[in-house]
């Protein structure tokens, strides 16, 4: 069975992440959505709660499950036996990032095969940063997530959660 995972922070996890999840549930015969429990930026969910908004973003999907993990990516994929890491890619926010840690997870462990996908075209300009800003600013951003998510956002900034 092949396994990928796709490692990231998921702060919270929008359409963007979800349309990189159904293709690559198409590819893979198992994929691992992987939450960061401790990455270094500010965070508006908990590790639970994000990993709980992506489990019920991800529920109708039968190959994916949602795991948090902490230390190296590479050490994560090797625990879960996955044979590929899934990232997604922004027309110019992510390449030379993506390109850095590709080199640096290639040295960690040659045989972890990246696997990038082009973001969707209506979701180029999407990032959890900017729907976080936006949904703070009191802007609707409800077509941009699931249900779940949007929920969740208006919770958080109306500081009921
Ligand atoms: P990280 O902290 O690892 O960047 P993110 O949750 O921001 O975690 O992103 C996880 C992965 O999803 C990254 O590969 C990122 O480039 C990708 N991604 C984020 N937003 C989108 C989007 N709108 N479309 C496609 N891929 C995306």
């Amino acid at each position: 069975m092949t396994i990928a995972i796709y490692p990231g922070s998921f702060d919270p996890i929008t359409n963007g992440h979800l349309d990189v999840v159904v293709r690559a549930a198409q590819l893979f015969e198992k994929l691992i959505i992987g939450v960061y429990d401790t990455p270094g930026k500010g965070l508006m969910f908990t590790t639970e709660e994000r990993v709980e908004l992506a489990r019920q973003t991800i529920a109708d999907l039968a190959n994916v499950t949602v795991q948090p993990f902490s230390g190296l990516t590479v050490d994560f994929a090797c625990k879960v036996g996955a044979k590929a890491m899934v990232r997604g890619l922004r027309v110019s926010a992510d390449f030379e990032w993506e390109f850095d840690m590709a080199m640096m997870n290639r040295r960690l462990d040659p045989e972890l095969e990246l696997v990038c996908f082009m973001a969707g075209p209506e979701f180029q300009f999407l990032s959890s940063s900017l729907l976080k800003e936006v949904s703070r600013l009191g802007g609707n951003v409800d077509d941009l997530v699931s249900g779940h998510v949007a929920q969740a956002l208006r919770r958080k900034v109306h500081g009921k959660m």
